[in-house]
């Protein structure tokens, strides 16, 4: 994991040295802290015992015991101070650098969710995607600066320590590191288990993310049909396992903590007992045994540290893993290194024999569809549902790539040009019109491509139908919309969606199904709107409504059987094909009585 994130601990190389630095000297300092003791046992306190009195000699240095005294005291304070100063040089450093890498990962993480393809979003579930960027990424940070970093000391301790240890006496020494494999053994084994578990974990949290976020947005849907026991159900279920896989993984790290104590006391027990044997044989001084046992505590905190910090370092490699498998997510459609900008288009749409389908195996939605459309012409896009409208909609945005065949602006294959420049010829109105939880003004503004000003805004409104319903909210264009837009009713939206197209000055215009769901006098207005942003725009305009179709300069009545009828609509209905049959078996008495409102039933 550390090797998939170092590019971005590369950046702050400077503050990793210097904190580095700090923990190293740290580390040496802390090294020195039982040496007072030591010498007030071997030297000052057998001095003192020898000749009563300060001004002993301890035959060590040219200092009386006093003196000695005094100064292992000072030594003390001087050595906790410096340990102190190196210390907090190492946290708040070692900090930054956690924190600002990991907002960096996030940040890069969030660009490449936005840029990964739409194939990818519908694959995937929106509450794990949040639960990764959000939970997973806190986590791997907290336990970056939390126990990573205290790990890292334990582990420069550890090889000081043992260091010192076989310089003072490497026979001690040996024995006492005798329960050291023992000690790796069991951690490794625990700690391969508390991650097994970890990963489930995380995994069945993302799940319940997902649960709760996708219940939360039909709330509607699940207070209309009563279902809230059946999703609280399934929520619940997931929880409780999550609760008992934590307390699973927190008994087996409790365990583990036990074990490491235990193993720990045997190699103090079996220090103290040769240690105490070669004093008495005058091979090792009690001062000597006085830092041993000091360092041998120290040397197993890194061991009892990697226990403590199991179950952390366990969720956050599971968190870790899920972060980089998401980065390394690749975007399905992407522009080619040689792909350029595209230049101001006309608007001639073609596609060439084009086929597509969503999954390897499933049969083709569009097979070897051919269509060249003039700039500015009105084309409709009718037929029964499923038949791949919205599927071509999604090819001139390219949100998918064609298997075969190739989609042109003006002649240039969209695969040549660079994505976001492509799609800026081009607005959508879709048929759920997304408003943000701001003021309306902002909401149209953001259609277009930099700073617009009031009077455009408003022009924009007036042309979607949009200006008289906004003037007539308590704020008018700063009225804030709620989240999702349910203070504005389905035809309001829909108008300032099509302002927000409109304002986007761009040749080419999308539309799906913009008047489903209207009634009439909103769909009147709604139609009104249409007609005029759509004027000298090449318009796609998907709708089941067929008078509505039959407005339209060109009319393209997609089938499944893949041949698509493609005219003007006196030209369908003397061809008497599947348009035809649309408009007999459509409920006609409103049309015939005059009403422009005829739908495919
Ligand atoms: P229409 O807009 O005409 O109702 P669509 O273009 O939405 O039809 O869908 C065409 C076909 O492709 C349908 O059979 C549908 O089930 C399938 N389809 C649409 N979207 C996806 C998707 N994201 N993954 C797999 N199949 C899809």
């Amino acid at each position: 994991m550390l090797l998939r994130f170092s590019p971005y601990l590369r950046e702050h190389r400077a503050l990793l040295a210097g904190s580095t630095l700090a923990l190293v000297l740290a580390t040496l300092v802390k090294l020195l802290e039982p040496w007072p003791l030591k010498y007030i046992i071997d030297r000052v306190v057998p001095g003192m015992l020898d000749t009563p009195g300060y001004a002993s000699q301890n035959g060590f240095v040219s200092l009386t015991s006093g003196e000695l005294l005094a100064l292992c005291s000072v030594a003390v304070v001087v050595i906790v101070a410096l340990k102190a100063a190196f210390e907090y040089l190492a946290t708040v450093g070692f900090a930054l650098i956690g924190n600002r890498v990991l907002t960096e990962i996030r940040r890069d993480l969030f660009d490449h969710l936005q840029r990964l393809s739409l194939a990818f979003h519908t694959r995937v579930r929106t509450g794990d995607l949040t639960m990764r960027l959000i939970s997973d990424v806190g986590m791997l940070k907290e336990t970056a600066v939390t126990a990573a970093l205290p790990l890292a000391v334990s582990l420069l301790m550890l090889v000081g320590m043992v260091t010192i240890m076989l310089v003072l006496n490497w026979q001690l020494a040996m024995l006492a590191l005798l329960p050291l494999p023992l000690l790796w053994l069991s951690t490794q084994h625990i700690g391969k288990k508390i991650q097994t578990i970890s990963r489930k974990q995380r995994k069945r949290e993302g799940d319940m993310a997902s649960i709760a976020a996708e219940s939360l947005a039909g709330i509607r849907t699940i207070q209309a049909f009563s279902l809230e026991e059946r999703v609280a159900e399934g929520f619940q279920g997931k929880n409780s396992k999550s609760l008992k896989e934590g307390v699973k993984a927190k008994k087996l790290a409790a365990a583990m903590e036990r074990s490491v104590d235990l193993l720990l006391a045997m190699g103090l027990a079996i220090v103290l007992w040769f240690g105490t044997l070669q004093i008495l044989a005058g091979r090792l001084t009690p001062g000597d045994l006085l830092v041993f046992i000091t360092y041998l505590k120290n040397t197993f905190r890194p061991v009892r540290n990697y226990a403590k910090f199991s179950s952390r370092l366990a969720k956050a490699t599971a968190a870790g893993e899920r972060v980089i498998e998401l980065l390394d997510e690749e975007p399905g459609v992407r522009h080619a290194a040689s792909a350029e900008r595209a230049p101001q288009f006309s608007g001639r749409v073609q596609f060439d024999h084009v086929s597509f389908r969503y999954r390897d195996n499933d049969p083709f939605v569009l097979d070897g569809f051919s269509l060249s459309v003039d700039p500015g012409m009105r084309v409709a896009i009718t037929g029964p549902s499923g038949v791949g409208k919205s599927t071509f909609i999604s090819l001139v945005l390219r949100f998918y790539d064609p298997e075969q065949g190739r989609v042109l602006l003006d002649g240039v294959d969209i695969r040549d040009l660079e994505l976001t420049s492509l799609r800026k010829q081009i607005a959508l109105v879709p048929q759920e019109i997304l408003l943000f939880n701001t003021t309306v003004r902002d909401n149209i503004a953001l259609g277009a491509e930099g700073e617009v000003t009031g009077e455009q805004i408003e022009a924009a409104a007036r042309l979607a139908n949009a200006h008289d319903f906004i003037m007539a909210m308590p704020n008018g264009y700063d009225t804030v919309v709620s989240e999702r837009g349910t203070s504005l009713s389905a035809g309001q939206r829909q108008r300032i969606g099509i302002a927000r197209a409109s304002l986007r000055d761009c040749p080419i215009l999308l539309l799906d199904e913009p008047t489903v769901g209207l009634d009439r006098t909103s769909e009147a207005v709604v139609i009104d709107a249409i007609e005029r942003i759509t004027a000298g725009r090449t318009s796609f305009l998907i709708t089941h409504d067929l008078a509505l179709a039959s407005r339209c300069e060109r009319i393209l009545c997609l089938s499944h059987d893949g041949i698509p009828e493609d005219g003007e609509h006196q030209e369908l209905m003397r061809e008497d094909g599947l348009y035809a049959s649309l408009w007999a078996a459509a409920d006609c008495s409103e049309h015939k009585q005059g009403k422009m409102h005829v739908v495919a039933r």
